[in-house]
């Protein structure tokens, strides 16, 4: 759904929608969408930003960093964004946009695609390290074996180990 700033100089504008599974594009991520992600947003005008405030919940997946597993990830955020021209950027000082940069999302052409919003806030929101727990152990280098369900025999050949000096004595 685009919110156009058409509609936007005449009311502000709410929206409600869901997203399921693949209508989101997280293919350059390592998330994947198994669950519709739903959002509720509300839109005006303040100046020439478009503020987006609203709502996403629902959840993606991803394999663990350490054992691959799958696993999901929650999704529950708030946000509360203004949206500045595209156009904008050309006369801003480079600096500014980069401490800024979290706080301002831009939009080009007419509006801003709430499809855009919810992908930006969703990836932002979840954590850059996935583990399925703290202690995940991993699998093993050598052999490949999960070592959360099995414990191997292989010889651990990274002596960089915080382990292997016990290996020496
Ligand atoms: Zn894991
Ligand atoms: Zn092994």
């Amino acid at each position: 759904m685009l919110i156009t700033l058409q509609e936007l100089e005449l009311h502000r504008v709410t929206a409600s929608e869901t997203y399921a599974p693949g209508a989101l594009d997280f293919q350059e991520t390592k998330f994947r969408q198994a669950e519709p992600l739903a959002v509720n947003a509300e839109a005006e005008l303040a100046g020439k930003e478009i503020r987006v405030r609203g709502h996403i919940s629902g959840a993606l997946e991803a394999a663990c960093d350490r054992c691959l597993e799958q696993i999901r990830i929650p999704v529950a955020l708030d946000f509360d964004l203004p949206y500045r021209p595209m156009e904008e950027i050309a006369l801003e000082e480079e600096v500014e946009i980069v401490e800024d940069e979290l706080m301002i999302g831009f939009f080009s052409g007419d509006g801003v695609n709430l499809a855009d919003v919810v992908r930006e806030q969703v990836l932002l929101s979840v954590p850059m390290k996935i583990v399925c727990r703290p202690d995940c152990r991993g699998l093993c280098p050598v052999c490949g074996e999960n070592r959360n369900d099995k414990e191997c025999d292989c010889s651990l050949q990274y002596e960089d180990s915080p382990f292997a000096f016990l290996k020496k004595n």
